[in-house]
């Protein structure tokens, strides 16, 4: 059985002066390192400048990536692209840049795949649109910036401007059944993404930032489960987080509904026992076990399906047949933690 009682816990997606963000990768990583995450993905638009700048490494405790958002001429299909090293031409299309990131071994994301916006006109989306790929690595499950905006109409903006972690509900049944849908073939990981720019937002005369990074930091967290600390060392490190997230040892939260880094999810069977991101032969029965840090009402889904919900903080379950399986866990109506799947394969599977 894998040993998972290490946990990376990170912001993926953030914004810096590089691109459209407002502060730079130093002021950004001092203020991550505050609230006491242990690692920063960052990924401005079609840039790696600071990744050629060496500005990747350890500041404090806290890791530094660096990769870069890529999109297509008509803005749209983002792709984060991480572990590479090449900024791909503007002029190739999504399918292109998905394969020749692919043919590089880096490690690519949808981003924010299925974001539509409310009826403010101001803001236009930026949807992936190209579902004829197949060479990514994972999506972005729940991308902060995407589900505010969808939720954004004229007669809440100002409180949804005041606080802003409370809107956020969960990853939207679009998008968990699309993930659903596509795990069954293939291993996708599912991440948490928060999109931070720190950016000024207008409501007539008022102009304020929204999601200043503080704040964002303190919602969207994506943990990493490893077999060993996290290295010192930024290669080391490096691969740590990267082959972790490639293998769907992953599981994601929204903080202000707690500390989520004790949550586990195992299967055991008679063949042995798999942890999240995992998969183990099914031979007739086995047993789902949940832990939750607080009570919470938790969900066990088996293929795109609720199977079991109970408000606990442990749940045991008899699994009777094959298929991929993941939990949600809800404080109320709001969605706290969610991870990414277990297979478990019907003989010759
Ligand atoms: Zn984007
Ligand atoms: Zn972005």
């Amino acid at each position: 059985m894998a040993e998972n009682s290490h946990i990376a816990t990170g912001a993926i997606h953030v914004h810096t002066t590089d691109s459209d963000g407002t502060k730079t990768h130093e002021e950004v990583a001092a203020i991550a390192s505050e609230v006491g995450l242990d690692f920063v993905m960052f990924a401005d638009h079609m840039t790696l400048q600071s990744f050629h700048d060496g500005k990747e490494g350890y500041y404090n405790d806290l890791l530094v990536l660096i990769g870069y958002e890529h999109n297509d001429n008509d803005d749209c299909n983002h792709y984060l692209i991480f572990d590479g090293d090449e900024v791909f031409p503007s002029s190739m299309t999504a399918a292109e840049y998905v394969a020749a990131a692919a043919s590089k071994g880096t490690l690519g994301i949808l981003a924010h795949p299925d974001e539509i916006r409310g009826r403010d006109a101001r803001f236009r989306s930026y949807p992936w649109t190209d579902w004829s790929v197949t060479q990514f690595d994972g999506i972005e499950l729940w991308n902060q910036m995407s589900e505010w905006m969808e939720n954004l109409k004229f007669f809440n903006q100002i409180r949804m401007l005041f606080s802003p972690r409370k809107f956020l509900r969960a990853p939207t049944d679009r998008i968990r059944r699309k993930w659903d849908e596509l795990s069954l073939k293939r291993k996708i990981v599912g991440i948490a993404s928060v999109d931070a720019h720190g950016f000024l937002y207008r409501a007539g005369p008022l102009k304020l930032t929204i999601f200043p990074y503080k704040v964002q930091f303190k919602t969207l967290r994506t943990h990493v489960m490893l077999d060993r600390p996290l290295s010192k060392d930024l290669s080391e490190a490096k691969q740590q987080i990267y082959s972790a997230i490639r293998d769907c040892r992953v599981f994601i939260s929204n903080y202000r509904w707690g500390e989520a880094r004790d949550f586990k999810f195992t299967i055991t069977s008679q063949n042995g026992s798999a942890d999240i991101g995992g998969s183990l032969p099914f031979t007739g029965s086995a047993t789902a076990k949940i832990t939750v840090p607080l009570k919470g009402k938790i969900r066990l889904i088996g293929n795109s399906k609720v199977i079991k919900e109970a408000k606990a903080r442990e749940l045991e379950y008899l699994i009777k047949s094959p298929g991929i399986y993941r939990v949600e866990v809800y404080h109320g109506r709001k969605g706290w933690i969610f991870s990414n799947h277990i297979r478990l394969n019907a003989p010759g599977e």
